[in-house]
Protein backbone atom coordinates (compact mmCIF):
# COMPACT_ATOMS: atom_id res chain seq x y z
CA UNK A 1 0.00 0.00 0.00
CA UNK A 2 1.09 3.43 -0.79
CA UNK A 3 2.45 5.14 2.15
CA UNK A 4 2.55 8.52 2.35
CA UNK A 5 -0.80 10.45 2.50
CA UNK A 6 -3.88 11.54 3.94
CA UNK A 7 -6.41 9.18 3.75
CA UNK A 8 -10.20 10.58 4.92
CA UNK A 9 -13.29 8.93 4.51
CA UNK A 10 -15.30 11.66 6.86
CA UNK A 11 -18.37 12.70 6.05
CA UNK A 12 -17.97 15.29 2.97
CA UNK A 13 -19.33 18.18 1.88
CA UNK A 14 -20.38 17.80 -1.84
CA UNK A 15 -19.03 20.43 -4.22
CA UNK A 16 -21.39 22.56 -6.08
CA UNK A 17 -22.64 20.35 -9.29
CA UNK A 18 -21.58 22.43 -12.35
CA UNK A 19 -24.31 22.58 -14.76
CA UNK A 20 -25.46 18.95 -16.28
CA UNK A 21 -24.15 18.69 -19.99
CA UNK A 22 -27.58 19.28 -22.32
CA UNK A 23 -28.91 21.49 -19.87
CA UNK A 24 -29.33 25.18 -21.24
CA UNK A 25 -26.93 26.48 -18.73
CA UNK A 26 -24.30 23.99 -20.01
CA UNK A 27 -21.76 25.48 -22.43
CA UNK A 28 -21.97 23.55 -26.10
CA UNK A 29 -19.36 20.97 -26.28
CA UNK A 30 -18.61 18.74 -29.63
CA UNK A 31 -18.08 15.33 -29.42
CA UNK A 32 -14.51 13.58 -31.01
CA UNK A 33 -16.25 11.09 -33.05
CA UNK A 34 -18.86 13.32 -34.32
CA UNK A 35 -16.33 15.99 -35.68
CA UNK A 36 -14.09 13.19 -36.99
CA UNK A 37 -17.29 11.74 -39.24
CA UNK A 38 -18.43 15.56 -40.22
CA UNK A 39 -14.56 15.71 -41.17
CA UNK A 40 -14.35 12.37 -42.85
CA UNK A 41 -17.89 13.27 -45.30
CA UNK A 42 -16.51 16.77 -45.99
CA UNK A 43 -13.74 14.65 -47.74
CA UNK A 44 -16.28 12.00 -49.47
CA UNK A 45 -18.21 14.79 -50.68
CA UNK A 46 -14.76 15.98 -52.14
CA UNK A 47 -13.95 13.16 -53.93
CA UNK A 48 -18.01 13.19 -55.15
CA UNK A 49 -17.36 16.50 -56.72
CA UNK A 50 -14.69 15.45 -58.42
CA UNK A 51 -15.75 12.17 -59.93
CA UNK A 52 -19.45 13.67 -61.09
CA UNK A 53 -17.29 16.02 -63.15
CA UNK A 54 -14.70 13.64 -64.56
CA UNK A 55 -15.27 12.11 -68.07
CA UNK A 56 -13.85 8.91 -68.50
CA UNK A 57 -9.87 9.00 -68.29
CA UNK A 58 -7.48 7.84 -70.75
CA UNK A 59 -3.93 7.86 -71.63
CA UNK A 60 -0.97 8.37 -68.79
CA UNK A 61 -1.21 12.35 -69.47
CA UNK A 62 -5.19 11.83 -68.20
CA UNK A 63 -4.51 9.61 -65.17
CA UNK A 64 -1.32 12.00 -63.72
CA UNK A 65 -3.42 15.14 -64.29
CA UNK A 66 -6.27 13.43 -62.61
CA UNK A 67 -4.32 12.34 -59.87
CA UNK A 68 -3.27 15.89 -59.51
CA UNK A 69 -6.68 17.35 -59.23
CA UNK A 70 -7.76 14.73 -56.56
CA UNK A 71 -5.17 15.67 -54.18
CA UNK A 72 -5.18 19.35 -55.37
CA UNK A 73 -8.97 18.75 -53.95
CA UNK A 74 -7.72 16.99 -50.78
CA UNK A 75 -5.28 19.95 -50.19
CA UNK A 76 -7.99 22.66 -50.54
CA UNK A 77 -10.28 20.96 -48.43
CA UNK A 78 -7.30 20.26 -45.99
CA UNK A 79 -5.96 23.11 -45.18
CA UNK A 80 -9.91 24.28 -44.14
CA UNK A 81 -9.99 21.68 -41.69
CA UNK A 82 -6.78 22.56 -40.45
CA UNK A 83 -7.35 25.99 -39.94
CA UNK A 84 -10.41 25.56 -38.45
CA UNK A 85 -9.60 22.94 -35.79
CA UNK A 86 -7.10 26.30 -34.38
CA UNK A 87 -9.63 28.42 -34.45
CA UNK A 88 -10.53 28.09 -31.34
CA UNK A 89 -14.11 27.23 -31.51
CA UNK A 90 -15.45 26.90 -28.61
CA UNK A 91 -17.56 23.71 -28.84
CA UNK A 92 -14.35 21.84 -30.24
CA UNK A 93 -12.08 23.49 -27.35
CA UNK A 94 -14.66 22.38 -24.65
CA UNK A 95 -15.57 18.98 -26.40
CA UNK A 96 -12.13 17.57 -27.79
CA UNK A 97 -9.40 19.88 -25.55
CA UNK A 98 -6.96 22.25 -27.33
CA UNK A 99 -3.91 19.27 -26.71
CA UNK A 100 -6.30 16.90 -29.00
CA UNK A 101 -6.75 19.25 -31.33
CA UNK A 102 -3.48 20.54 -31.54
CA UNK A 103 -2.14 17.45 -32.36
CA UNK A 104 -4.98 16.75 -34.66
CA UNK A 105 -3.79 19.15 -36.59
CA UNK A 106 -0.19 18.59 -36.63
CA UNK A 107 -0.81 15.10 -37.85
CA UNK A 108 -3.36 16.38 -40.84
CA UNK A 109 -0.70 19.22 -41.27
CA UNK A 110 2.31 16.33 -42.28
CA UNK A 111 -0.63 14.98 -44.87
CA UNK A 112 -1.39 17.94 -46.04
CA UNK A 113 2.37 19.49 -46.53
CA UNK A 114 2.87 16.36 -48.37
CA UNK A 115 -0.25 16.40 -50.52
CA UNK A 116 0.53 19.76 -51.83
CA UNK A 117 4.01 18.39 -53.18
CA UNK A 118 2.32 15.70 -54.97
CA UNK A 119 -0.83 17.71 -56.22
CA UNK A 120 1.92 20.23 -57.81
CA UNK A 121 4.30 17.49 -59.68
CA UNK A 122 1.54 15.12 -60.98
CA UNK A 123 0.06 17.84 -62.56
CA UNK A 124 3.03 19.70 -63.99
CA UNK A 125 3.88 16.10 -65.12
CA UNK A 126 0.72 15.14 -66.38
CA UNK A 127 -0.11 18.27 -68.59
CA UNK A 128 3.54 18.10 -69.57
CA UNK A 129 2.57 13.81 -70.94
CA UNK A 130 -0.53 15.66 -72.54
CA UNK A 131 1.36 18.30 -74.48
CA UNK A 132 3.94 15.91 -75.29
CA UNK A 133 6.73 18.31 -73.72
CA UNK A 134 8.99 18.21 -70.60
CA UNK A 135 8.31 19.07 -67.23
CA UNK A 136 11.01 21.82 -66.96
CA UNK A 137 9.35 23.84 -70.10
CA UNK A 138 5.40 22.98 -68.21
CA UNK A 139 6.42 23.98 -65.30
CA UNK A 140 7.54 27.33 -66.85
CA UNK A 141 4.09 27.72 -68.82
CA UNK A 142 1.99 26.79 -65.80
CA UNK A 143 4.02 29.31 -63.86
CA UNK A 144 3.44 32.09 -66.81
CA UNK A 145 0.21 31.68 -68.72
CA UNK A 146 -2.25 30.14 -66.14
CA UNK A 147 -4.44 32.35 -63.95
CA UNK A 148 -3.07 32.18 -60.23
CA UNK A 149 -0.61 29.46 -60.83
CA UNK A 150 2.37 31.51 -59.58
CA UNK A 151 0.02 33.12 -56.11
CA UNK A 152 -0.60 29.37 -55.73
CA UNK A 153 3.02 28.33 -55.91
CA UNK A 154 4.33 30.81 -54.03
CA UNK A 155 1.42 29.94 -51.16
CA UNK A 156 2.24 26.18 -51.32
CA UNK A 157 6.05 26.73 -50.93
CA UNK A 158 5.15 28.88 -47.72
CA UNK A 159 2.92 25.64 -46.54
CA UNK A 160 5.84 23.38 -46.72
CA UNK A 161 8.39 26.01 -45.01
CA UNK A 162 5.88 25.85 -42.15
CA UNK A 163 5.65 22.51 -42.13
CA UNK A 164 9.36 22.09 -42.52
CA UNK A 165 9.54 24.85 -39.09
CA UNK A 166 7.15 22.23 -37.50
CA UNK A 167 9.44 18.42 -38.05
CA UNK A 168 10.40 17.56 -34.62
CA UNK A 169 14.38 18.49 -35.30
CA UNK A 170 13.70 22.02 -36.36
CA UNK A 171 10.92 22.34 -33.32
CA UNK A 172 13.45 21.81 -30.76
CA UNK A 173 15.73 24.22 -32.24
CA UNK A 174 13.55 27.02 -32.59
CA UNK A 175 11.95 29.47 -30.08
CA UNK A 176 8.09 28.95 -29.14
CA UNK A 177 7.60 32.31 -30.82
CA UNK A 178 9.41 32.06 -33.73
CA UNK A 179 7.46 28.55 -34.50
CA UNK A 180 4.21 29.94 -33.11
CA UNK A 181 4.73 33.01 -35.51
CA UNK A 182 5.89 31.47 -38.07
CA UNK A 183 2.68 29.71 -38.58
CA UNK A 184 1.00 32.30 -39.12
CA UNK A 185 2.15 32.30 -42.32
CA UNK A 186 -0.17 29.89 -43.52
CA UNK A 187 -3.10 31.99 -43.56
CA UNK A 188 -0.94 33.66 -46.10
CA UNK A 189 -0.33 30.95 -47.90
CA UNK A 190 -4.23 29.83 -47.81
CA UNK A 191 -5.26 33.12 -48.93
CA UNK A 192 -2.70 33.00 -52.16
CA UNK A 193 -3.71 29.64 -53.32
CA UNK A 194 -7.57 30.01 -52.77
CA UNK A 195 -8.23 31.76 -56.49
CA UNK A 196 -6.18 29.53 -58.54
CA UNK A 197 -8.95 26.96 -57.46
CA UNK A 198 -11.31 28.69 -59.13
CA UNK A 199 -9.55 30.08 -62.24
CA UNK A 200 -8.34 26.75 -63.39
CA UNK A 201 -9.63 24.01 -61.03
CA UNK A 202 -11.87 21.34 -63.14
CA UNK A 203 -14.49 20.72 -60.48
CA UNK A 204 -15.28 24.53 -59.94
CA UNK A 205 -15.17 26.30 -63.61
CA UNK A 206 -18.29 25.26 -64.83
CA UNK A 207 -19.75 24.55 -61.40
CA UNK A 208 -21.58 27.51 -59.57
CA UNK A 209 -22.60 25.87 -57.09
CA UNK A 210 -19.44 23.91 -56.40
CA UNK A 211 -17.68 27.51 -56.22
CA UNK A 212 -20.70 28.72 -53.52
CA UNK A 213 -20.10 25.73 -50.98
CA UNK A 214 -16.56 26.03 -51.68
CA UNK A 215 -16.36 29.29 -50.84
CA UNK A 216 -18.60 29.39 -47.82
CA UNK A 217 -16.74 26.81 -46.83
CA UNK A 218 -13.46 29.41 -46.60
CA UNK A 219 -15.57 32.44 -45.59
CA UNK A 220 -16.95 30.43 -42.37
CA UNK A 221 -13.47 29.35 -41.48
CA UNK A 222 -12.39 32.38 -41.81
CA UNK A 223 -15.28 34.35 -39.75
CA UNK A 224 -14.81 32.12 -37.54
CA UNK A 225 -10.90 32.68 -37.09
CA UNK A 226 -11.34 36.64 -36.87
CA UNK A 227 -13.80 36.33 -34.36
CA UNK A 228 -12.81 33.91 -31.79
CA UNK A 229 -9.05 34.89 -32.11
CA UNK A 230 -8.96 38.53 -32.13
CA UNK A 231 -12.68 40.05 -32.42
CA UNK A 232 -13.63 37.78 -28.66
CA UNK A 233 -10.14 38.45 -27.00
CA UNK A 234 -10.82 41.77 -27.64
CA UNK A 235 -14.15 41.92 -26.44
CA UNK A 236 -13.19 39.82 -23.06
CA UNK A 237 -10.29 42.56 -22.68
CA UNK A 238 -12.87 45.31 -22.60
CA UNK A 239 -15.51 43.57 -20.44
CA UNK A 240 -13.43 41.98 -17.66
CA UNK A 241 -10.49 44.84 -17.17
CA UNK A 242 -8.31 41.71 -15.62
CA UNK A 243 -5.55 43.02 -13.22
CA UNK A 244 -2.77 41.12 -11.22
CA UNK A 245 -4.26 40.98 -7.82
CA UNK A 246 -1.41 39.46 -5.90
CA UNK A 247 1.69 36.57 -6.46
CA UNK A 248 1.94 34.41 -3.97
CA UNK A 249 5.32 31.77 -3.86
CA UNK A 250 3.71 28.30 -3.39
CA UNK A 251 7.35 26.08 -3.28
CA UNK A 252 10.75 26.58 -4.56
CA UNK A 253 10.17 28.09 -8.33
CA UNK A 254 6.48 27.70 -8.08
CA UNK A 255 4.32 30.97 -8.01
CA UNK A 256 0.41 31.42 -8.01
CA UNK A 257 -1.29 34.36 -9.57
CA UNK A 258 -4.80 35.67 -8.45
CA UNK A 259 -5.87 37.56 -11.39
CA UNK A 260 -9.35 39.93 -10.66
CA UNK A 261 -11.55 41.24 -13.37
CA UNK A 262 -15.38 41.82 -13.42
CA UNK A 263 -18.08 39.57 -14.70
CA UNK A 264 -15.83 36.78 -14.59
CA UNK A 265 -18.65 34.52 -14.26
CA UNK A 266 -19.50 35.36 -17.63
CA UNK A 267 -16.27 33.51 -18.99
CA UNK A 268 -17.75 30.38 -17.59
CA UNK A 269 -14.87 29.26 -17.36
CA UNK A 270 -14.68 25.82 -15.52
CA UNK A 271 -12.13 23.69 -12.92
CA UNK A 272 -9.50 21.84 -15.01
CA UNK A 273 -9.47 24.90 -17.97
CA UNK A 274 -6.88 26.68 -18.94
CA UNK A 275 -6.45 30.34 -20.43
CA UNK A 276 -4.11 32.01 -22.58
CA UNK A 277 -2.58 34.63 -20.58
CA UNK A 278 -0.99 37.88 -21.78
CA UNK A 279 0.56 40.07 -19.24
CA UNK A 280 0.96 43.31 -19.91
CA UNK A 281 4.89 44.16 -18.70
CA UNK A 282 7.72 44.75 -20.82
CA UNK A 283 8.94 41.32 -22.02
CA UNK A 284 5.96 39.31 -21.52
CA UNK A 285 3.29 41.33 -23.63
CA UNK A 286 4.13 40.28 -27.09
CA UNK A 287 3.78 36.18 -25.84
CA UNK A 288 0.58 34.26 -24.60
CA UNK A 289 1.01 32.07 -22.48
CA UNK A 290 -1.26 28.96 -21.41
CA UNK A 291 -1.72 28.17 -17.42
CA UNK A 292 -4.47 25.70 -16.05
CA UNK A 293 -6.86 27.52 -13.52
CA UNK A 294 -5.03 26.21 -10.24
CA UNK A 295 -8.85 27.19 -8.08
CA UNK A 296 -12.32 27.07 -9.28
CA UNK A 297 -12.91 30.24 -10.68
CA UNK A 298 -14.96 32.74 -8.62
CA UNK A 299 -17.15 35.14 -10.39
CA UNK A 300 -14.73 38.12 -9.23
CA UNK A 301 -11.23 36.55 -9.77
CA UNK A 302 -8.90 33.52 -10.95
CA UNK A 303 -5.79 32.14 -10.08
CA UNK A 304 -3.22 30.39 -11.80
CA UNK A 305 -0.12 28.53 -10.98
CA UNK A 306 3.34 28.50 -12.75
CA UNK A 307 6.15 26.29 -12.74
CA UNK A 308 9.24 28.40 -12.87
CA UNK A 309 11.27 26.77 -15.97
CA UNK A 310 12.33 29.57 -19.01
CA UNK A 311 12.29 33.45 -18.82
CA UNK A 312 8.51 33.86 -19.24
CA UNK A 313 7.71 31.97 -16.54
CA UNK A 314 10.61 33.00 -14.08
CA UNK A 315 9.37 36.53 -15.34
CA UNK A 316 6.24 35.76 -14.07
CA UNK A 317 7.20 35.76 -10.08
CA UNK A 318 8.05 39.62 -10.49
CA UNK A 319 4.60 40.72 -11.74
CA UNK A 320 3.53 43.68 -9.54
CA UNK A 321 -0.56 43.66 -8.26
CA UNK A 322 -2.41 46.07 -10.62
CA UNK A 323 -0.70 44.85 -13.62
CA UNK A 324 -3.04 44.17 -16.81
CA UNK A 325 -3.65 41.18 -18.25
CA UNK A 326 -5.37 39.88 -21.52
CA UNK A 327 -7.00 36.64 -21.53
CA UNK A 328 -8.32 34.30 -24.09
CA UNK A 329 -10.50 31.06 -22.99
CA UNK A 330 -11.04 29.29 -21.34
CA UNK A 331 -9.84 26.29 -23.06
CA UNK A 332 -9.53 22.45 -22.65
CA UNK A 333 -11.65 19.25 -22.28
CA UNK A 334 -10.69 17.82 -18.42
CA UNK A 335 -13.62 19.19 -16.75
CA UNK A 336 -16.37 17.12 -15.03
CA UNK A 337 -18.43 17.52 -18.48
CA UNK A 338 -15.85 14.24 -19.53
CA UNK A 339 -17.27 12.28 -16.78
CA UNK A 340 -18.95 8.94 -17.36
CA UNK A 341 -18.90 7.12 -13.60
CA UNK A 342 -20.16 8.11 -10.10
CA UNK A 343 -16.38 7.61 -8.81
CA UNK A 344 -13.19 9.88 -9.76
CA UNK A 345 -9.48 9.54 -9.16
CA UNK A 346 -7.59 12.46 -10.21
CA UNK A 347 -3.74 11.79 -10.98
CA UNK A 348 -1.17 14.60 -11.03
CA UNK A 349 2.69 14.74 -11.51
CA UNK A 350 4.76 17.45 -10.32
CA UNK A 351 3.56 20.83 -11.90
CA UNK A 352 0.22 18.85 -13.75
CA UNK A 353 -1.37 19.53 -10.19
CA UNK A 354 -2.94 22.54 -11.48
CA UNK A 355 -6.12 21.97 -13.04
CA UNK A 356 -6.56 18.88 -10.66
CA UNK A 357 -6.25 20.75 -7.68
CA UNK A 358 -9.42 22.71 -9.28
CA UNK A 359 -11.14 19.63 -10.26
CA UNK A 360 -10.29 18.07 -6.68
CA UNK A 361 -12.68 21.10 -5.13
CA UNK A 362 -15.16 21.33 -7.78
CA UNK A 363 -15.85 18.21 -8.90
CA UNK A 364 -19.04 16.83 -7.99
CA UNK A 365 -18.73 13.57 -5.95
CA UNK A 366 -19.84 12.45 -2.77
CA UNK A 367 -17.98 10.97 0.27
CA UNK A 368 -15.37 8.21 -0.97
CA UNK A 369 -15.93 8.74 -4.74
CA UNK A 370 -13.49 11.20 -4.86
CA UNK A 371 -9.35 9.99 -4.86
CA UNK A 372 -6.40 12.31 -5.79
CA UNK A 373 -3.03 10.44 -6.44
CA UNK A 374 -0.16 13.36 -6.63
CA UNK A 375 2.87 12.23 -8.01
CA UNK A 376 6.40 14.23 -7.52
CA UNK A 377 10.09 13.79 -7.16
CA UNK A 378 10.55 14.95 -3.51
CA UNK A 379 8.53 16.29 -0.38
CA UNK A 380 9.78 19.84 -1.56
CA UNK A 381 8.40 19.97 -4.99
CA UNK A 382 5.04 19.40 -2.82
CA UNK A 383 2.89 22.53 -3.64
CA UNK A 384 -0.78 22.92 -2.11
CA UNK A 385 -0.26 20.27 0.82
CA UNK A 386 -2.32 21.88 3.27
CA UNK A 387 -5.38 23.17 0.82
CA UNK A 388 -5.07 19.23 -0.86
CA UNK A 389 -5.21 18.09 3.45
CA UNK A 390 -8.24 20.32 3.85
CA UNK A 391 -10.27 19.65 1.25
CA UNK A 392 -9.55 16.06 1.63
CA UNK A 393 -10.92 16.50 5.01
CA UNK A 394 -13.83 18.17 3.67
CA UNK A 395 -15.03 16.09 1.30
CA UNK A 396 -14.51 13.02 2.85
CA UNK A 397 -12.05 12.60 -0.23
CA UNK A 398 -8.40 10.34 -0.71
CA UNK A 399 -5.06 12.19 -0.97
CA UNK A 400 -2.23 10.26 -1.45
CA UNK A 401 0.89 11.89 -2.06
CA UNK A 402 3.59 10.28 -3.03
CA UNK A 403 7.14 11.69 -3.36
CA UNK A 404 10.23 10.23 -3.79
CA UNK A 405 12.19 8.21 -6.85
CA UNK A 406 11.74 5.34 -7.86
CA UNK A 407 14.93 4.09 -6.61
CA UNK A 408 14.00 4.99 -3.00
CA UNK A 409 10.24 3.65 -2.75
CA UNK A 410 11.68 0.65 -4.08
CA UNK A 411 9.80 0.89 -7.82
CA UNK A 412 7.34 2.09 -9.68
CA UNK A 413 4.34 3.10 -7.48
CA UNK A 414 2.05 3.71 -10.08
CA UNK A 415 2.07 0.23 -11.61
CA UNK A 416 -1.54 -1.52 -12.30
CA UNK A 417 -0.74 -3.55 -8.97
CA UNK A 418 -0.31 -0.74 -7.20
CA UNK A 419 -2.51 1.28 -8.12
CA UNK A 420 -5.34 -1.79 -7.54
CA UNK A 421 -4.19 -2.51 -4.70
CA UNK A 422 -4.55 1.05 -3.45
CA UNK A 423 -8.15 1.59 -5.47
CA UNK A 424 -9.97 -1.71 -5.91
CA UNK A 425 -12.44 -0.14 -7.50
CA UNK A 426 -9.84 2.00 -10.01
CA UNK A 427 -12.30 0.04 -13.06
CA UNK A 428 -15.15 1.69 -12.04
CA UNK A 429 -14.03 5.35 -11.95
CA UNK A 430 -13.16 8.46 -14.30
CA UNK A 431 -10.13 8.70 -14.22
CA UNK A 432 -8.48 12.30 -15.22
CA UNK A 433 -4.47 12.59 -15.47
CA UNK A 434 -1.98 15.64 -15.82
CA UNK A 435 2.02 15.32 -15.15
CA UNK A 436 4.77 14.95 -18.05
CA UNK A 437 4.60 13.24 -20.79
CA UNK A 438 6.67 10.15 -19.64
CA UNK A 439 4.45 9.55 -17.15
CA UNK A 440 1.25 10.43 -18.78
CA UNK A 441 1.99 7.54 -21.02
CA UNK A 442 3.30 5.35 -18.62
CA UNK A 443 0.32 5.66 -16.31
CA UNK A 444 -2.33 5.82 -19.16
CA UNK A 445 -0.64 2.21 -19.94
CA UNK A 446 -0.58 1.12 -16.16
CA UNK A 447 -4.74 2.51 -16.20
CA UNK A 448 -5.50 0.16 -19.62
CA UNK A 449 -4.10 -2.74 -18.15
CA UNK A 450 -5.92 -2.42 -14.81
CA UNK A 451 -8.63 -2.62 -17.02
CA UNK A 452 -9.83 0.94 -17.04
CA UNK A 453 -11.92 1.28 -20.25
CA UNK A 454 -10.05 4.18 -22.67
CA UNK A 455 -13.34 6.04 -22.66
CA UNK A 456 -12.57 6.85 -18.81
CA UNK A 457 -9.18 8.09 -18.66
CA UNK A 458 -9.23 11.73 -19.52
CA UNK A 459 -5.70 13.30 -19.62
CA UNK A 460 -4.42 17.41 -20.58
CA UNK A 461 -1.08 17.50 -21.44
CA UNK A 462 1.14 20.63 -21.11
CA UNK A 463 2.64 20.90 -24.64
CA UNK A 464 0.89 21.67 -27.59
C1 LIG B 1 -2.86 23.61 -21.81
C2 LIG B 1 -1.66 23.97 -20.99
C3 LIG B 1 -1.81 24.25 -19.65
C4 LIG B 1 -0.70 24.57 -18.88
N1 LIG B 1 -0.85 24.82 -17.54
C5 LIG B 1 0.23 25.06 -16.79
C6 LIG B 1 0.10 25.30 -15.38
O1 LIG B 1 -0.99 25.33 -14.84
N2 LIG B 1 1.24 25.52 -14.68
C7 LIG B 1 2.48 25.50 -15.26
O2 LIG B 1 3.47 25.72 -14.56
N3 LIG B 1 2.63 25.28 -16.59
C8 LIG B 1 1.54 25.08 -17.35
N4 LIG B 1 1.70 24.87 -18.69
C9 LIG B 1 3.05 24.93 -19.26
C10 LIG B 1 3.44 26.37 -19.47
O3 LIG B 1 2.58 27.03 -20.37
C11 LIG B 1 4.86 26.42 -20.03
O4 LIG B 1 5.68 25.76 -19.14
C12 LIG B 1 5.32 27.82 -20.14
O5 LIG B 1 4.66 28.49 -21.19
C13 LIG B 1 6.82 27.79 -20.37
O6 LIG B 1 7.25 29.06 -20.74
P1 LIG B 1 8.73 29.53 -20.46
O7 LIG B 1 9.03 30.61 -21.39
O8 LIG B 1 8.93 29.83 -19.04
O9 LIG B 1 9.64 28.28 -20.77
P2 LIG B 1 10.45 27.95 -22.05
O10 LIG B 1 11.69 27.26 -21.57
O11 LIG B 1 10.59 29.12 -22.95
O12 LIG B 1 9.49 26.91 -22.74
C14 LIG B 1 9.40 25.59 -22.28
C15 LIG B 1 8.37 24.89 -23.17
O13 LIG B 1 7.08 25.43 -22.87
C16 LIG B 1 6.31 25.52 -24.06
N5 LIG B 1 5.90 26.92 -24.27
C17 LIG B 1 6.66 28.03 -24.14
N6 LIG B 1 5.94 29.12 -24.41
C18 LIG B 1 4.70 28.68 -24.72
C19 LIG B 1 3.50 29.31 -25.12
N7 LIG B 1 3.41 30.63 -25.25
N8 LIG B 1 2.42 28.54 -25.39
C20 LIG B 1 2.48 27.20 -25.29
N9 LIG B 1 3.59 26.54 -24.90
C21 LIG B 1 4.68 27.26 -24.64
C22 LIG B 1 7.17 25.04 -25.21
O14 LIG B 1 6.86 23.67 -25.47
C23 LIG B 1 8.55 25.14 -24.67
O15 LIG B 1 9.40 24.20 -25.24
C24 LIG B 1 0.59 24.60 -19.48
C25 LIG B 1 0.73 24.35 -20.84
C26 LIG B 1 -0.37 24.04 -21.59
C27 LIG B 1 -0.20 23.77 -23.05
Amino acid sequence: MWRSGVTTFARGRQAQASPAPGSPAAPARARPAAVLAVIAAGGLAAIALWWTGTPPIHGLGDWLTNAGRLTGLACGYGVVVLVALMARLPPLERGIGADRLARWHAMGGRYIVSLVVVHAVLITWGYAVTAHTNVISQTKTLLVSYPDVLAATFGGLMLVGVGISSARAARRRLRYETWYYLHFYTYLAVALAFSHQFAIGAEFISNLGARIVWGTMYAGVGAAIGWYRFVTPARQAARHQLRVLSVQREGPGVVSIVITGRHLDELRAEAGQFLRWRFLTRGLWWTSLPYSLSAPPRPDRLRITAKQLGGHSHALAALRPGTRVLAEGPYGALTAAARRQRKVLLIAGGVGITPLRALFQAIPAGPGDLGLIYRVSSDSDVVFRRELEQLARQRGAQLWIISGRRADLGGDPLTPAALTTNVPDLAQRDVYLCGPPGMTAAVTQALRAARVPARQIHHESFEF
